[in-house]
């Protein structure tokens, strides 16, 4: 019998690197989504660019999973690959301002390496649950604060699994927003440039900005954070809470009582009871200010309309 396309694809691939199923549940922060037909942990540059060009050409969907933290999988799964860029594939080198790290690199561990070496500007990211890479293309950001802001170069690879170095005029990065997302790169690294500061100024801002955090979100619920984008002169999170909508709840999920721009998963929330609640929201925010809504979560196996 001649192989399926996953079995010629799987035959490239390093076989302790692979698992076939995992829940995507497990994989991310909301704590919702079902299995994927297949998953690589990726752990050199070289494998992710056979899988990238075995999977185009075997018509192989592909999704490129960092921390989890603002990604929404159906409750039917993923009927393809993930590559997944955690901590095997997390080094990281700093040579004097210069910080260079792979994808999977947790942002959160940058942050912390950048106060202890005495460097400012990634103190805005202690709080953020993300990998370096997913920061990178989603142009993560807070208190002011963005990674367009520091990044000078990236690295990726395109759909074919050709490499290309972006420096920074390159990137086109806007409000959460990248080059890398418009055409599907995968990114391997990431390049900051960072200040010498003050550590003890550093320190006090990332405790100030985690305090700020702790009380305004509600970090004991699986989440993905703001669940929309801010949209133009306004706040999410305002706008919802205008709209009556906080505590608001479909199945297991439920508009957030300390925070209305967060999604929380209260109980066993389902892909669908999140997205059920996502659409009343827009349609309650719409009718209640004109405003639409837009998701800053990246939907995978599902429509956000
Ligand atoms: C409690 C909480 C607080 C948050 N606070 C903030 C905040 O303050 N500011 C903010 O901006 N966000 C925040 N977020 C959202 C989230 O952390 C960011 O969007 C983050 O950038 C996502 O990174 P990730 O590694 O988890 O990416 P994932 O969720 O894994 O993926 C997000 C997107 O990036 C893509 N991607 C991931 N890795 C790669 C790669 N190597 N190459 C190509 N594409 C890739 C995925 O395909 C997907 O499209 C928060 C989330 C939570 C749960």
């Amino acid at each position: 019998m001649n192989p399926s396309p996953f079995e010629r694809l799987e035959r490239l691939l390093p076989q302790e690197t692979l698992a076939h199923g995992p829940l995507m549940a497990e994989y991310t922060s909301m704590k919702v989504g079902g299995p994927a037909r297949l998953m690589m942990d990726v752990r050199d540059a070289e494998h992710v660019r056979l899988a990238l060009d075995a999977a185009a050409r075997e018509g192989i969907p592909v999704l490129r999973l960092g921390n989890g933290s603002n990604l929404l999988v159906a409750d039917e799964g993923f009927e393809g690959l993930v590559l997944h860029f955690g901590r095997s594939f997390s080094r990281v080198t700093l040579e004097g301002e210069s910080m260079t790290a792979e994808a999977g690199a947790p942002l959160m561990g940058l942050s912390r390496l950048a106060g202890e070496h005495g460097l400012t500007g990634l103190e805005f990211a202690a709080g953020i649950p993300a990998s370096v890479g997913g920061a990178a293309l989603m142009n993560a950001g807070a208190y002011g604060s963005e990674m367009a802001e520091i990044v000078t170069q990236v690295e990726c690879l395109d759909g074919r699994g050709r490499r290309l170095r972006l420096g920074r005029g390159e990137i086109g990065y806007g409000y959460r927003h990248s080059r890398m997302m418009d055409e599907g790169l995968t990114v391997l690294s990431v390049t900051v440039a960072l200040r010498r500061g003050d550590p003890e100024l550093i320190a006090n801002l990332v405790r100030d900005y985690q305090r700020r955090r702790r009380e305004k979100q509600p970090l004991s619920y699986p989440s993905c954070g703001s669940f929309f984008k801010r949209p133009e002169g306004y706040y999410a999170g305002a706008l919802i809470e205008a709209a009556g909508l906080k505590g608001c709840r479909v199945g297991g999920a439920e508009v957030s009582r300390l925070h209305a721009g967060f999604i929380i998963n209260v109980g066993k929330a389902t892909a669908a009871d999140v997205l059920a609640l996502m659409r009343h929201v827009r349609e309650t925010v719409k009718a209640a200010s004109g405003v639409t809504l837009e998701p800053e979560v990246r939907l995978i196996g599902v429509s956000g309309e």
